[in-house]
Parts: structure tokens; sequence; C-alpha cells
């Protein structure tokens, strides 16, 4: 008989999107002729940069000619893209790095989940607590979360990160062997900034700890304290890996490409001391785990570098970024505690006193028809909150917004 691996019975069986999606079905099948703002969004919802759409009707028409054809991609991915986004790094931070540090993507979901395939089953691994569920769920498929209680896992170590600390991870206390961390913060919008950003770096080369950094909302950084690449801060090339994505700025979420960056320079350990390059590692990973990306979603992705590409990914940031910063405006003037949106296209805010986050969540959806993202499916003790995200459209969301601050008296700050 075929045993099954139990780790997949462990972890949980629902996600979050599909929980939301589910209720708003219900929601429309109840009243199909009632409007829904949609303010819960996680996808970007405008369309691509004019050049990614021509690149890509060009890469179909290559792949329609016997004497352009292209099969198998190369494993880390097409020299066109690769030499682009080590010019980025160039021209925009001053790093150099060599072309084998750089993977092609097929959007750093697989990447940030098979990481866990080229460090030891015994690595100790930390995760800050609020964050997006994917690291822990991973975590638990990989067979090293331990047993559940309380709603953590036993051999998880757990960040804090939470209202007292304005949603900043704090260090841990103990040694640590992996550290998963997102800047921007994907739940919350909140970042860290170059000067703690530092000490995250400093920690990891004193306890030669790998730290795996989801940069996949760089674009959205306005601060200028705020790094983009975590390899800005001195000693990072040694210690992290970057991770990132062309999905929430230029509306790949459905192309699906995105890179990573392993640093040549990167070691690990074997039990017996002996350093290993764990670029080497990664390379077998995506040759065994993935055979290349899409050359039409490279070609698509070549094609965001170019000048006119830049400035329009630069509109579309702006426009959910806009929206961001209506619905932090609102909030505030409503009285909300509220977190994010300044350098994210989330804002996360605390909801009326005495409401459980899917009871309001409900309740907005029911009586305003806005949909929200409760803040319980990042954790029980994110139920005082709830997420809104610029990833809508703003006609809708002015009028939502114009809803809100009708019933903020009344029913929404109750
Ligand atoms: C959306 C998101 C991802 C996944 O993006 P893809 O590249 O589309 O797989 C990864 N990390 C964070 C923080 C995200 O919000």
């Amino acid at each position: 008989m075929v045993l099954v691996n139990e780790n997949y019975i462990k972890s949980s069986d629902s996600h979050y999107v599909e929980d939301i999606e589910k209720r708003v079905n219900a929601y429309k099948i109840l009243y199909p002729n009632r409007k829904i703002y949609r303010l819960e969004a996680v996808s970007p919802s405008l369309p691509l940069p004019q050049d990614a759409i021509a690149a890509m009707h060009r890469a179909v028409d290559d792949l329609a000619n016997e004497n352009n054809f292209y099969g198998y991609a190369p494993v880390q991915g097409y020299d066109f893209l690769i030499y682009k986004i080590l010019k980025e790094y160039r021209v925009n931070y001053s790093l150099a790095f060599e072309k084998e540090s750089v993977f092609i993507n097929s959007g750093s979901t697989t990447d940030l989940a098979n990481i866990t395939n080229v460090v030891s089953g015994d690595s100790i691994v930390a995760i800050a607590d609020t964050i997006d569920p994917a690291y822990e769920n991973t975590t638990v498929l990989s067979g090293r979360a331990g047993k559940l209680k309380n709603g953590k896992w036993g051999n998880l170590v757990y960040l804090k990160c939470d209202e007292t600390t304005n949603f900043l991870p704090q260090l841990p206390v103990e040694r640590v062997d992996v550290i998963f961390l997102s800047n921007p913060n994907n739940v919350t919008g909140t970042v860290i900034n170059r000067c703690e950003l530092k000490r995250w770096v400093d920690y990891a080369l004193e306890n030669t700890s790998l730290i795996i950094y989801d940069a996949s909302f760089q674009a959205f950084i306005k601060d200028e304290n705020v790094p983009r690449s975590i390899y800005e801060i001195k000693g990072a090339k040694k210690v992290a890996i970057e991770v990132r994505s062309f999905s929430k700025n230029a509306g790949f979420a459905g192309v699906r490409c995105g890179f990573t960056i392993v640093p040549t320079d990167l070691q690990a350990y074997t039990v017996a001391g002996k350093a290993v390059p764990v670029n080497r590692l990664w390379k077998k990973l995506v040759q065994n785990y993935t055979n290349g990306v899409s050359y039409i979603s490279q070609r698509g992705a070549e094609a965001l570098f170019t000048r006119k590409s830049k400035a329009e990914i630069s509109e579309l940031v702006n426009y959910y970024m806009i929206n961001a910063e209506l619905i932090r405006e609102e909030l505030n003037s409503i009285g909300c505690r509220v977190f994010g949106g300044k350098n994210s296209p989330y804002v996360w805010f605390k909801i009326p006193k005495g409401e459980t986050s899917w009871n309001f969540f409900l309740y907005l959806l029911h009586n305003f028809g806005i949909a929200g993202m409760p803040g319980i499916v990042f954790g029980a003790e994110n139920d005082r909150f709830m997420r809104f995200s610029g990833y809508c459209n703003r006609t809708d969301l002015i009028e939502a917004l114009k809803i809100i601050k009708q019933n903020s008296k009344r029913d929404f700050l109750k």
C-alpha cells in the first residue's frame, strides 16, 4: 500500500484566497444585482506594459517558425533576460553579480517553497509572525515544523511582529538557521529600513544563518531609507538569497516570471563543517524540479526593461499607490489605527472593538458590498485587523470609501 507524506496531511487544507472567494460567491448568488467592491484584491488589476505584450506576440511567432524555434530554455534562464537583470543591479545599486548568480523563475512562489530542499531537514526555520502563511505552510510540508500546539508549530521560531512592534519583525533571541524576511511585509505593508536590515544581515553573518529575502514588492518602496535589495547591505552576499517577481509591479501574476539571486559567495555547511556553495546546489534543484521557464514569459519579461516599459510600470505602481494613499487617508480620518500603505499597496488597519475579523468581513460585505481581507487568515492574533488593497479599480474605490465615510459614525467604527 502506498503511504502518503504525512506532512501533507498536517498542513491546513484551506487557502485564504479561496475562503474569501467562497463567501463572495455566496453573496453574489444571494444578491446578483448588488455591486461588490473588491478591496481584498491580491492580484494586480491593470493590463501589462505594451512592449511586453508585443514581445510575447513576437515570441509566439518565433515558435511558429522552424528557423527561429525555441525548445527547452537554458536551465537558469536566457542570457537576454539575465543580462538585463544584472545591468539593473549595476545601475540601480552599483552591485555586480556573476551571471551564474541569477536564476529566472516562473514566479517567486516556486522558489520560495523549494528553498527548503537545499538546506538540511533539521534546519531551524524562523518566520515573522505576522507574515504570509506560505512560508509557514511550505515549512510544514517539508517536515520541519514539528507538532501544532495552540495554532503554532513547535519547531518553528515565530518572530514577534505585531501591533506592539509596529508590525516590524524582531530578531530571534536564539540561534536559527533559515530566516524568511519579506520587505515590504506583504501582509501589513510595513517596511524594514536600512539600519534595521543591517542588524538582520549582521545576525546572519554572526550565526551563519541564511536569509531568504522576499523582495516581491520592492517596486513599491518610496522611502529612501528602505533598501530595495538586501545586497545594498554590506555582507549580504554571504548570507542572503533574494527572490523577486514581476507579478506585483508589472502585472505578470498570470504570465509567471521572476528571478532568484543566489550569490556565488553564499555558503552553507555539511555536518562535518565543510563549506559548500549554495549556488551549486540551487542549480541542481532547478535542473531537477523545473526544467526552465517558458520562452514566451522570458521574452515578455525582457521587454519590461525598455525605457517605455519602465515608465509604464512606474505608472502602474503609482496607480496602486494612490489607491493605497486614498485608503490610508480615509481610514485615518475616521479614526482607525492604520499601518502600511506608504511603501506597499496594502493597508492594514484595526477593526472596531468587539468584532472578529470574519464577522467584520461579513458585516462589510452584506451591508455595503465591500470585501476586505480578514486579519485572522494571517494568524489568530490578527483577528482584530483587516487589510484593504490598492489593487482595486479607482472609481470603485472612491465609491467604497464614500460609503465607509457615510457609515463611519454609526456602523464602521462602532
Ligand atoms: C505575490 C507574492 C509572491 C508570489 O509571487 P509570484 O511571483 O507571482 O509567484 C511572493 N511573495 C510575496 C510577498 C507575494 O506577495
